[in-house]
């Protein structure tokens, strides 16, 4: 078969490879009809994800059809059209259990404490071979796979896969209350549905900071207040319109392969530093400055995006971190986030959680992308009063907690 396979930082090709087959009693063997580039996918091709091993195929976000079945699945047929979850999960473990599907016990080789085990993902991951492929192998199938109905096309499937379920997650981390505002670093396809979430969980003023113009337009369409962090600076932005209170909760989905921010400093908001930006100790600032390694990129826009969710969330605000930063964050405002009190929650997306609800949500054709008279003035229209759609939004939270 024909697979996209990484050989090695800069080398992407696609490669005649092996057909996978069945290797356990619970793997299916998927006809793969159409499967997407996320931008993890990208940071595996530049090389800035450590650990992966030459010959993996790439890729976590697929639909198919079944086309092989180990004996002991039996919630599928072959045949059956599905999506399957990038991350893969036993469902049988203690913390399968919890919903905390992503920290399953069983489904990574090399024990839990290695983290998730995903699809196309480094050594340490697995690996298992991804899913830009003609054929994959589906280990923990009867978890990892979920039944697609025939009203989602595959271009809704994929972005079910990661994108959505990414963003409920992000909203889900910060643990938003019907009213309070959010502002999302980072309006890329996992920002923008983090917008949408937000929105259907009944966010007041939503605030969404990028540098790219088309993705400020697609986040105006969403309803946020968009800010263009290479026009000004959105830290001081966001202190204007909160009159200097700040945001409830941030989003930070900044991938660390972000171009480098104009405005701003890391270091700025750092623990060295005062709430007023006086050094507090200059010469250990020097000290640090001389330590660091030429090659690190300490001004990155991902360390910068950790010091302008700081500085922009109110006090006992949440800042939830998304993206994928692997060691090369540095710099971290702790002083900063403990003088207000902040909650900072991160991590890796527990799919197999959401998903069910999300597919049977498109099903009825209820989603925001799919159902452009869903969006809020018709919602409006329809529930007769303000309260009663308030009401159905507190209703949708519920079963996502
Ligand atoms: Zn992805
Ligand atoms: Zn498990």
């Amino acid at each position: 078969m024909k697979a996209i396979v990484f050989g090695g930082p800069g080398d992407v090709r696609v490669d005649e490879t092996r057909d996978p087959e069945l290797e356990e009693s619970t793997d299916a063997i998927v006809r793969v009809t159409a499967s997407a580039i996320c931008g993890f996918d990208l940071r595996i091709a530049r090389g800035e994800v450590p650990d992966m091993l030459p010959g993996t195929i790439l890729g976590h976000e697929g639909v198919g059809v079944i086309e092989d079945l180990g004996e002991d699945i039996r919630n599928f047929q072959i045949g059956d059209r599905v999506l399957l979850c990038p991350t893969l999960a036993c469902g049988a473990c203690h913390q399968c259990g919890r919903g905390h599907y992503a920290h399953c016990e069983r489904a990574n080789p090399n024990g839990a404490a290695f983290g998730p085990a995903m699809f196309g993902g480094p050594a340490a991951s697995g690996p298992f071979h991804g899913l830009l492929a003609e054929y994959a192998r589906v280990p923990l199938a009867h978890t990892t796979m979920l039944h697609l109905p025939e009203e989602i096309g595959d271009a809704d499937g994929l972005l079910l896969t990661d994108a959505i379920p990414t963003g409920l997650f992000g909203v889900r981390l910060t643990r938003l209350s019907p009213g309070q505002s959010l502002a999302v670093f980072g309006c890329g396809p996992i920002g923008q549905q983090a917008i949408t979430c937000a929105q259907r969980a009944g966010a007041g003023r939503i605030f969404a900071i990028d540098g790219m113009e088309s993705r400020l337009d697609a986040a105006r369409e969403r309803g946020a207040e968009a800010i263009d962090m290479e026009a000004e600076d959105p830290v001081q932005v966001l202190r204007d319109l909160t009159k200097g209170a700040g945001v409830d909760c941030v989003i930070n989905a900044v991938p660390i392969d972000a171009l480098p921010a104009r405005f701003g400093d890391p270091l700025a908001a750092s623990p060295l530093t005062s709430p007023a930006g006086d050094t507090l100790d200059s010469s250990l600032l020097d000290i640090l400055e001389r330590l660091r390694p030429v090659d690190e990129a300490p001004f990155d826009l991902a360390a910068q995006a950790f010091a302008w969710s700081t500085a922009a969330a109110a006090t006992s605000g949440t800042v939830a971190v998304l993206c994928f930063h692997p060691g090369q964050v540095r710099h971290f405002p702790l002083m900063a986030a403990l003088r207000k009190n902040l909650t900072l929650r991160l991590g890796t997306c527990h799919h197999r959680k959401y998903l069910p609800r999300l597919i049977e949500k498109f099903q009825r054709g209820t989603w925001w992308e799919r159902s452009p008279r869903h969006r809020v003035p018709d919602v409006l229209r329809d529930q007769g009063d303000g309260d009663s759609f308030f009401e159905q939004r507190l209703f949708e939270m519920s079963p996502w907690d």
